[in-house]
C-alpha cells in the first residue's frame, strides 16, 4: 500500500454535490478529526460507492491525496460499516442525528483530531438509532452538551457562571445564553427562567452518560425548555442558528 493512502473509519457529516458527477464529503475520523474528501463519479455512477455515501453513515474509507487539492482528500473506496437503519423509523431520530452532526461540523476545526468526539459520535449514533432508546430528544440534548464542552464552550450548569455558587437542586434557575449558562439571582439572573424540573434534568444531562440518559423519560415541556435554552446558547457561540434546529421546530 502506498504511503499516502490512509484507511480509517469515518462518519459522514455532510455531502455536497460538486461539478457534474462528483460529491464533496465532510467526514469525521478518529485519527484526523474533521476532514474533507472528494468522491469522484459518486453521482454519475451509482455503483462507484455502492450507495455507501449517505448522511450519518459510518464508513471504512480509503483516502488518498488528490492532485491539485492540497486541502482535500480523494475518496478511493468506501465500505459501509453501519448505516444506522433505525434512524429511518421516525423524524425525531433523524432530526436529532442532524442536530448533533451539524453541531460537530460547525464547531470542530479541520484536521484537528479529537478521539473523544469520534467516540461520542459512535455512541450517540448507535443509541439514537436503537429501538430501546426511550428519550431521543433527551439523548440529543445530552450529546449536544458534550459536543459543546469538547469544543471548549461548555454550558455552565452546576454553578452560577458569574460567582461560582453551586446551583441548588429542585429550584427554578435563570439561564443567560450571553453569560454562558445558569446565573444566580444575586448575580442578576438571566432572560430564560428554567422550571425546577428543567434545571434538574439539565444537571442530570451534564453528569450522567449518554446511555443512562437514553433510558430515562423526560417531560416534553421540560425538554422544550432545555432545548430552547441550549439553542440560544449555541446561536450565541456560532453567531447564527443551526439549520437542523429549523427542521426540528417544523417537526414539532
Ligand atoms: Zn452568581
Amino acid at each position: 500500500m502506498s504511503q499516502n493512502i490512509k484507511v480509517t473509519r469515518a462518519f459522514i457529516l455532510r455531502t455536497v454535490d460538486y461539478r457534474d458527477s462528483d460529491r464533496i464529503l465532510t467526514l469525521f475520523t478518529r485519527e484526523m478529526g474533521k476532514i474533507s474528501a472528494i468522491a469522484r463519479w459518486a453521482r454519475s455512477s451509482k455503483k462507484r460507492f455502492g450507495g455507501a455515501l449517505e448522511p450519518f453513515a459510518l464508513l471504512e474509507v480509503s483516502l488518498g491525496r488528490g492532485r491539485g487539492h492540497e486541502k482535500m482528500f480523494l475518496l478511493n473506496e468506501a465500505l459501509l460499516v453501519d448505516s444506522h437503519p433505525g434512524l429511518a423509523t421516525d423524524l425525531d431520530r433523524i432530526g436529532s442525528a442532524a442536530l448533533v452532526t451539524e453541531l460537530v461540523r460547525e464547531l470542530t476545526p479541520e484536521n484537528d483530531p479529537d478521539p473523544r468526539m469520534f467516540d461520542l459520535l459512535r455512541e450517540f449514533m448507535s443509541l439514537v438509532s436503537a429501538p430501546k432508546t426511550v428519550s431521543v430528544k433527551g439523548l440529543a440534548l445530552c450529546a449536544k452538551l458534550r459536543v459543546l464542552a469538547f469544543c471548549g464552550v461548555a454550558v455552565g450548569i452546576g454553578c452560577c457562571t458569574t460567582c461560582g455558587t453551586p446551583v441548588p437542586r429542585n429550584k427554578k434557575a435563570y439561564f443567560d445564553p450571553h453569560r454562558g449558562g445558569i446565573v444566580c439571582t444575586p448575580c442578576g439572573g438571566g432572560p430564560i427562567l428554567l422550571c425546577a424540573d428543567a434545571a434538574n434534568a439539565l444537571t442530570l444531562m451534564e453528569k450522567r452518560d449518554l446511555s443512562a440518559i437514553s433510558t430515562m423519560t423526560f417531560d416534553d415541556a421540560v425538554l422544550d425548555e432545555i432545548y430552547s435554552a441550549i439553542s440560544k446558547f449555541t446561536e450565541q457561540q456560532l453567531d447564527h442558528p443551526l439549520r437542523s434546529s429549523f427542521f426540528l421546530d417544523q417537526v414539532k
